[in-house]
């Protein structure tokens, strides 16, 4: 037996000995510890100064600005709620463009004539300095200032992340360079809930209302996988790239659809009441679990919040869920298709827009007015989407997504809406008016007093739409399970946000010049239902008829990442983004440069992987076995006449499939390493991007084929890596 082939035993063994879960009673009630370790309102209230507490709350609540001679009473009290709760440390916590989370801790000590103290000023509150120069930036800093400073985000909660000797207080921050560029993924998200607001505020105040604020709301669907540690350990692709490069289809995989709301296995259960526990700590209201569709494949989904918050706590599951798993003797897969021919992972974005009356602003009202105004704000995302559709491909495009959009598991690559049938007729209504003068009447006088209770009802289902309508807030499908979602809402409020200021000019220039409210509306929404019809799309999604559907209407199916982040710096987006406030040209360049370069990286890194895994796993492994059959022909052949004629035939024809196989590895890993030198040689990243979109992707995928049909014939006990049997069925 092969040593790497021991080790695989050894992980079969290791987890067929693992313990059964325990049945332990939970130490406190979920509501009990529900916020614990958030520094919220409850607390705030509590330890400071009414005064203080009042001018925090006011930021909190209204977006104002941070009146910094607070800071150092806040400070103070969240240091002492923290060290009553064994924290030793703090940090800026903040989203760099990695798409994950950074923190640098810092001790609260501090010496005073060589006597300790703990001690956290207002200043380190508000504002950390980390060495920013390690982060992306796509050459943003180089060319101005190599620092930059993180600043304390108020909106959302300071929170105590656990550790195994006591937790660390870590301050929701923002990340910009000190000539006052984002170098991070929260900022350009802040900037687009401003923008939102603004323009819906002007909508309603058209309608008569008094609400003072909107903010966008997500919730965040999350899907990953989970499977054993001991097989984790023992895959290099899949803890340097987080899927599996090889690997031949079990002889079952989720045809049953088995898995699918399937009773939760135990100990996976476990795992999901302690990191719900954790979470519900950090006041992430974890609501919904389940299983998804593949083996080993499960869903957690918490209740909305605002955007901004809404975006921190998804990275917060993403780190708990990651955290648990590992003391749980898991790993928790995020990537977007860990197993190539088992559905990958997504993220689906629930979103919406509410006002500070807390009214959600895709819900259609109680009478024909609020309707009128739901109308406004549906077709404005209509709009939004289909004039920025590629840009909102763009958000949500990386290497590991390019495996899943449009493999007839995920929404495809092309962006469409689904409405649903009783929204559509009504959007069909409003769009037959404009023919008749008595049809006009009658969709304003009687069309629209039957709105509410028609769409109210709204039940469509559509679950391959990559943005539905889904009763009173859009869904954005396509988002990848290890992205941020920062991007993807930064974008979409932005777009939606330059819709509703278009579609109010022209309803406010009819109104001023004598047009009735209500017809002012009804005509503007009218040109653009007409103008945004080819974005609606009811039918399958992952149809191929919906493909060539597409492209007679010119919506844009751009595979691969690559290609897909053209739309970023295309002129129409780039003018809707700085309009928008939301990025500065030259945050657009710079964000785009990480983008290509992140995604040569990856494909850079799942090549290297690659490569080492063939020559130092496969090859052995293959070639081992090559000679034990030379060896075995060679015997039956010195034993001659001893034996009938043809008794080496199954030696002899393994071994000409092995040979074969093995010749297709070495040429394809040769193909491989000149494709990553030819590469290398192109200086504009740009080309070097789609070099390697043409060029390494493809290969990569016809490669690992030699590979997964020799793990159906070399002998069970030589190979080396988990198979796909192993990992995505024995837990
Ligand atoms: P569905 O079954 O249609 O997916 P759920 O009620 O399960 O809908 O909700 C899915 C997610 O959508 C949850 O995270 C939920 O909190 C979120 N959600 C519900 N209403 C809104 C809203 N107005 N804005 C943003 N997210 C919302
Ligand atoms: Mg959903």
């Amino acid at each position: 037996m092969s040593d790497s082939a021991t080790s695989r035993y050894q992980a079969l063994l290791e987890i067929a000995s693992r313990k059964s879960v325990a049945y332990e009673p939970r130490e406190k009630d979920n509501a009990k510890v529900f916020n614990e370790n958030t520094f919220n309102e409850e607390v705030m209230r509590e330890r400071l100064p009414k005064d203080v507490y009042k001018k925090l709350r006011n930021t909190i609540k209204t977006g104002e600005k941070l009146d910094l001679s607070i800071a150092n009473t806040v400070a103070h009290a969240m240091k002492e709620w923290a060290i009553e709760k064994g924290v030793s440390h703090f940090t800026h916590w903040f989203q760099p463009q990695t798409g994950l989370t950074a923190e640098k801790h810092d001790a609260f000590l501090e010496l005073d004539d060589d006597k300790v103290v703990e001690r956290f000023r207002g200043n380190q509150l508000v504002q950390g300095e980390p060495d920013a120069s390690s982060f992306p930036s796509g050459g943003s800093r180089t060319t101005f200032e190599a620092r930059g400073y993180t600043m304390w985000d108020p909106s959302s909660p300071a929170f105590i992340a656990e550790g195994p000797r006591g937790g660390i207080l870590c301050i929701p921050s923002v990340f910009i360079s000190y000539t006052g560029e984002a170098l991070d993924k929260k900022t350009p998200l802040l900037r687009s809930m401003e923008s939102i607001s603004n323009s819906a505020l002007k909508v309603l105040k058209l309608f008569g209302s008094d609400a003072t604020r909107v903010v966008t709301t997500i919730g965040t669907e999350q899907e990953y996988f989970l499977i054993d540690k001991s097989f984790y350990n023992l895959r290099p692709d899949l803890q340097l790239t987080g899927r599996t490069l090889v690997g031949a289809q079990p002889p079952k995989g989720q045809q049953l659809d088995d898995h699918y709301f399937g009773s939760i296995k135990e100990r996976v259960l476990a795992f999901m009441q302690d990191a719900e526990t954790q979470l519900y700590k950090l006041g992430v209201p974890a609501k919904t679990r389940h299983n998804e569709v593949a083996p080993h494949q499960y869903e957690l989904a918490p209740i909305f919040a605002e955007a901004n918050v809404g975006s921190d706590r998804n990275q917060m599951i993403m780190e708990v869920l990651k955290k648990v798993a590992n003391r749980h003797g898991l790993a928790m897969l995020l990537h977007e298709k860990p197993f190539a021919g088992i559905n990958g992972s997504g993220k689906h974005n629930n979103w919406s827009m509410a006002d500070s009356n807390g009214n959600n602003l895709l819900d259609p009202g109680d009478t024909p007015e609020q309707n009128l105004q739901f109308l406004v704000f549906l077709v404005s995302t209509l709009r939004a989407v289909y004039t920025h559709g590629d840009l909102l491909r763009m958000t949500i495009a990386s290497a590991g997504n390019d495996h899943r959009l449009g493999a007839n598991e995920a929404p495809p690559a092309i962006i469409s809406v689904f409405l649903g049938e009783r929204l559509s007729e009504i959007l069909d209504a409003i769009k037959e008016g404009k023919s008749a003068k008595a049809a006009d009447d009658y969709i304003i006088d009687l069309g629209l007093s039957k709105l509410p209770s028609v769409i109210r009802d709204n039940t469509d289902r559509n679950r391959t739409s990559p943005f539905a309508f889904t009763g009173q807030k859009f869904e954005f499908r396509a988002i990848g399970s290890s992205a941020s979602v920062s991007l993807a809402n930064t974008v979409l409020s932005a777009a939606v946000a330059d819709s509703i200021d278009l579609i109010y000019d022209e309803i406010s220039k009819l109104v001023s010049d004598g047009s009735e409210l209500k017809d002012a509306v009804l005509k503007v929404l009218q040109k653009y239902v007409i103008e945004t019809e080819p974005i609606r799309f009811e039918g399958n999604n992952y149809s191929e008829e919906w493909a060539k559907e597409a492209e007679k209407r010119g919506l844009p199916n751009i595979k691969r990442t690559a290609y897909a982040l053209d739309a970023f710096v295309k002129k129409e987006n780039m003018e809707l983004l700085e309009r928008q406030k939301i990025y500065s040209k030259r945050e657009i360049e710079g964000r785009y440069n990480t983008k290509l370069e992140q995604y040569v990286t990856a494909l850079e890194i799942e090549s290297e992987t690659f490569l080492n895994i063939a020559y130092t796993m496969i090859l052995p492994a293959a070639l081992s076995y090559k000679a034990q059959l030379i060896d075995a022909v060679k015997g039956i052949k010195e034993l001659d006449t001893l034996l009938p004629k043809g008794s080496a035939k199954t030696e002899v024809e393994l071994l000409k499939t092995i040979i074969s196989d093995i010749d297709k590895i070495e040429t394809g890993c040769q193909d491989i390493k000149s494709a990553l030198e030819k590469a290398e040689e192109i200086e504009d990243l740009e080309k070097k991007a789609k070099f390697v979109a043409d060029n390494i992707v493809d290969l990569l995928n016809d490669v690992r084929v030699p590979i997964d049909a020799l793990e159906k014939v070399v002998p069970d006990n030589v190979w080396p890596l988990p198979k796909y049997s192993e990992m995505l069925f024995i837990m």
